[in-house]
């Protein structure tokens, strides 16, 4: 049993659910639990939806036809089936009558509600498309499957109950592939909870990790990862093995190809990983493994960067400029997690604390006006910070040279700066 993810940035049109098809014809007869997000850039077009309703109080047309068109147009160019399309129509209508009855004022309650409908089209118009095409297979909500508590968008899981329910669902001699979505579960009182953005990698992790998988494929727009995003950095280099403990790292500090929990359950049965290429399925990617072999726990052991752009700094003092304590950093620690603010890197100095943060448009003007109601705040927009694993001078110079730095942290494998 294997298990594949395929994410929306290789789920942009007609075309690519054409590939799609073809890459697994030559998987037909193996047995297969496929997961899905939602198509290209819809989970943020849902967000818009939301976002625009929560903060000026209308239902965005422009945005909600954009969603709908796109699917109903897809489905239109890829298969004449009534039925689908007018299961399609159907859920459409229940979104549009979720607003209209009005939501609640519990915004993370109604992003993962409206939001999960993302995965459930993708997912639901791909299974058609595949029963169509004669393929051996079922569909599953994963919703009544991976059930976690009510930490709406952020949601942990239950494992337990999360693994006997795979098992149930997911696995049958009766079908050769399991089509579901990543990124959405349920609480235990059946309302959608979601498991972070960009979370349907984790999902196929913890698919793989109920089922015992032989191997998790995560099929990409590129061939495997590289020792720097190729957008950026055109003269990058492939990795062709990794280690466990590396890949966490680096998906920790922000590496944009695998979301950071998605390594640790699978690293724990030592279940191999591969990230390889949508387009060219013969190339062999990278495979994370175990690689004790090595003598070392990080391997490769090369500069790998890793730069996340939009970044804020926000540097906060007491207004008294008295030391800045353990009661303050509690205060501001739990404004971060209230408005489900990830800290990037922070240092703190006698009598300011600074957090480097992706600055959202949404959560951070909140808290940034929450803070100022207690603090003295100062902040720095528009900022890189750029992480570079096993670094040299050489590396160094590459990436910083020039820039003007605001903070610079070194151990004894990282080093990062936050950059103008
Ligand atoms: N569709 C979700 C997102 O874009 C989950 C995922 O793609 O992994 O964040
Ligand atoms: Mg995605």
């Amino acid at each position: 049993m294997k298990i594949f993810k395929f994410g929306g940035g290789i789920l942009r049109n007609k075309d690519d659910i054409f590939r799609l098809v073809s890459l697994l014809k030559k998987y037909e007869n193996q047995k297969l639990i496929i997961v899905f997000s939602a198509f290209y850039k819809i989970t943020s077009k849902f967000e818009d939806l939301l976002n625009i309703y929560f903060s000026e109080n209308k239902f965005d047309w422009i945005v909600f036809n954009y969603i709908k068109n796109f699917h109903l147009n897809l489905i239109k160019s890829i298969f004449e089936i009534k039925d689908v399309e007018i299961s399609i129509n159907k859920i459409f209508k229940s979104i549009e009558n979720d607003f209209k009855k009005g939501l609640s004022d519990n915004y993370h309650f109604e992003y993962d509600k409206i939001v999960s409908y993302g995965e459930l089209l993708s997912s639901f118009i791909i299974a058609e498309y595949l029963k169509n095409q004669k393929f051996n297979c079922k569909y599953v909500d994963i919703r009544n499957v991976i059930i976690t508590d009510s930490v709406h968008t952020e949601a942990k899981v239950n494992w337990d109950v999360s693994i006997k329910n795979i098992i149930k669902s997911c696995i049958s001699d009766n079908f050769n592939f399991c089509v579901t979505q990543g990124f959405i579960s349920s609480d235990k009182n059946g309302n959608a909870t979601t498991l972070g953005r960009e979370g349907s990698d984790f999902t196929a992790s913890i698919i793989g990790f109920a089922v015992n998988a032989k191997e998790v494929v995560f099929w990409k727009e590129v061939n495997g990862i590289y020792n720097a995003d190729p957008s950026e950095m055109p003269d990058c280099k492939l990795i062709p093995e990794m280690s466990y403990k590396e890949a966490v790292e680096q998906a920790y500090y922000g590496a944009k190809i695998l979301h950071p929990k998605t390594i640790k359950p699978l690293q724990n049965k030592k279940i191999p990983i591969r990230v390889k290429s949508f387009y060219e399925g013969n190339e062999e990617g990278t495979r994370i493994i175990d690689i004790s072999k090595f003598n070392s726990n990080f391997y490769p052991n090369i500069p790998i960067f890793i730069i996340k752009d939009n970044q804020i700094l926000i540097s906060i003092s007491s207004k008294d400029f008295s030391f800045i304590t353990e009661h303050n950093l509690v205060k501001i620690y739990s404004l971060l997690s209230k408005y489900l603010i990830k800290v990037n890197l922070m240092e703190s100095s006698a009598i300011s604390f600074s957090v480097c943060v992706t600055n959202d448009k949404f959560k951070i003007p909140k808290f940034i006006n929450k803070l100022k109601s207690m603090f003295n705040v100062l902040f720095n927009k528009n900022l890189s910070l750029i992480t570079i694993r096993h670094y040299n001078s050489e590396s160094i110079k590459k990436m910083v040279n020039k820039k003007e730095v605001l903070i610079i942290q070194k151990s004894r494998h990282t080093a990062r700066f936050v950059i103008k």
